[in-house]
């Protein structure tokens, strides 16, 4: 037996259509075959484990989402929003994009990411609303304060998305669906929120589920169906297919999950590379990816656009040192440590620059972050003769554990301020201590207490 079909023999599910490069009738047959020699060798491939070919150990998962979360908030706070189109990331007039909008304002073509002027276009009696990245910030922690008491197994995709493995939790729940069903109940009981719900047996699965229950719905992809559910939702609906690939495929006239079957391993993998394998395989209903719990962030970032174009040099600084301190208080609460601080600017003709230092020691305190991220802006700036619209901080290469240096003397003096330093904050507000240059914001900004201040658009990574 050749590798690829080791390979293939592995990645054969317990339902849908098998991973042979044949009509869907001949996938089945050959997972029945497969079913009757069960002592044949099965090779574990990395991208597909071992339990989701056994129905026994069939994994049930729930992908929960808060329906147009910022807006929905908005909402939440103003009622007389209600059943208006909502649009959250700024007004019609000001530079940016539309982070959220509600589903009304959805059905007049306005959609997340889109340039507030172009949806001040489609929708002018839309009600424009700035949000507040702090406020968004405690709804989403009471979500996942609630989502944590069904099951360890928690993921946070987003802010307002989760992933929950109820599998090792199964002698708790009589019933899986049902207690699916209690989670959505509570958590819009509780935060005010409409949530939609999908449950399958792996994050696929549960994902498309959860785009098939939108708005406020619940959709169970029950075993055996898997094949159904696929086979008529639009290729569209796969992470692993974006626009570029949709244009290629409709051009082999691929319209839906179903049509993606005919098409062989080898033709989509020659087509869109380790992608096309993704796709092979999403297609199917396959993904064998666990729920992952306490992952490091990739990366955590904090930039602004400005309220106008600036020029002087103390006020970019300025804003940097307040970036730099919301970054370096992201890391310390997510107990990370940065291998990489990236500094970003974006000029008044839109051109956008970048700088990174790679450090041989992970650093997650302001003095230290904001010393380099001052170093590479100014290496940026000084040679520039345009002013800028935007600058951003972000820190990368995370690591839990801070290496002790062997060159350098050991101290923790830094780690005990910024320790001090949010010890004072958590009891009176983030605003309570600012350095001299971040006080320079003062000028522009709204100030409050508790929240600092308010920047035009809040970053909104985690
Ligand atoms: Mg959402």
């Amino acid at each position: 037996m050749s590798n690829a079909t080791t390979v293939e023999r592995a990645a054969a599910p317990a339902f849908g259509p098998a991973c042979l490069d044949a009509t869907p009738a001949a996938a089945r047959a050959f997972v029945r075959a497969s079913a009757a020699h069960p002592a044949a060798p099965v090779v574990s491939s990395p991208s597909v484990s071992p339990p989701s070919a056994r129905p026994a150990q069939r994994r049930f998962l729930v992908h929960i989402d808060i329906d147009a979360f910022f807006a929905a908030v908005e909402v939440l706070l103003n009622p007389s929003l209600k059943g208006k189109p909502v649009i959250v990331g700024g007004l019609p007039h000001e530079r940016g994009v539309a982070s959220t909008c509600s589903y009304e304002a959805r059905k007049y073509g306005v959609h997340s990411g889109m340039n507030l002027r172009n949806a001040y276009k489609l929708c002018p009696q839309g009600i424009f609303v700035r949000g507040s990245y702090q406020v968004y910030q405690a709804f989403s922690d009471k979500f996942f304060s609630i989502l944590h008491e069904y099951t360890p197994d928690v993921e946070d995709a987003s802010l307002d998305e989760a992933y929950l493995d109820l599998t090792r939790c199964r002698h708790l729940y009589p019933s899986f669906s049902g207690t699916a069903r209690r989670i959505k109940e509570r958590v819009e009981r509780e935060t005010g929120l409409k949530v939609s719900v999908g449950v399958g047996p792996n994050k696929i699965l549960a994902k498309l589920a959860t785009k098939r229950a939108k708005p406020a719905g619940f959709f169970e992809v029950e075993p055996g169906r898997e094949e159904e559910f696929l086979r008529d939702l639009g290729i569209e609906s796969l992470p692993g297919i974006g626009p570029k690939s949709q244009v290629i495929l409709r051009m082999l006239n691929i319209q839906k999950i179903g049509d993606l079957w005919g098409l062989p391993r080898t033709t989509l993998h020659s087509i869109f590379g380790l992608g096309g394998d993704d796709i092979y395989l999403q297609s199917r209903g396959i993904d064998s990816r666990p729920v992952v719990t306490s992952a490091i962030p990739k990366s955590v970032s904090r930039e602004t656009t400005f309220l106008e174009d600036l020029w002087d040099r103390r006020l970019l600084l300025a804003h940097l040192a307040y970036l730099c301190d919301r970054l370096t208080l992201a890391l310390r609460q997510g107990h990370c440590y940065a291998h990489i601080i990236e500094v970003k600017a974006r000029y008044s003709d839109f051109k956008t620059e970048g700088r990174r230092r790679l450090l041989i020691t992970p650093r997650q305190e302001m003095g230290d972050v904001y010393k380099i991220a001052e170093e590479l802006f100014l290496e940026l700036y000084s040679g520039s003769r345009l002013s800028l619209r935007l600058v951003g901080v972000k820190a990368s290469d995370l690591v839990r554990a801070r290496p002790l240096s062997l060159f350098e003397p050991y101290s923790d003096r830094q780690e005990r301020l910024g320790a001090a330093v949010d010890q004072v904050r958590e009891k009176y507000g983030f605003g309570s201590v600012l350095t001299m240059r971040e006080k320079m914001l003062e000028a522009i900004y709204q100030f409050e207490k508790k929240r600092g201040f308010v920047l035009k658009t809040a970053s909104l990574t985690r």
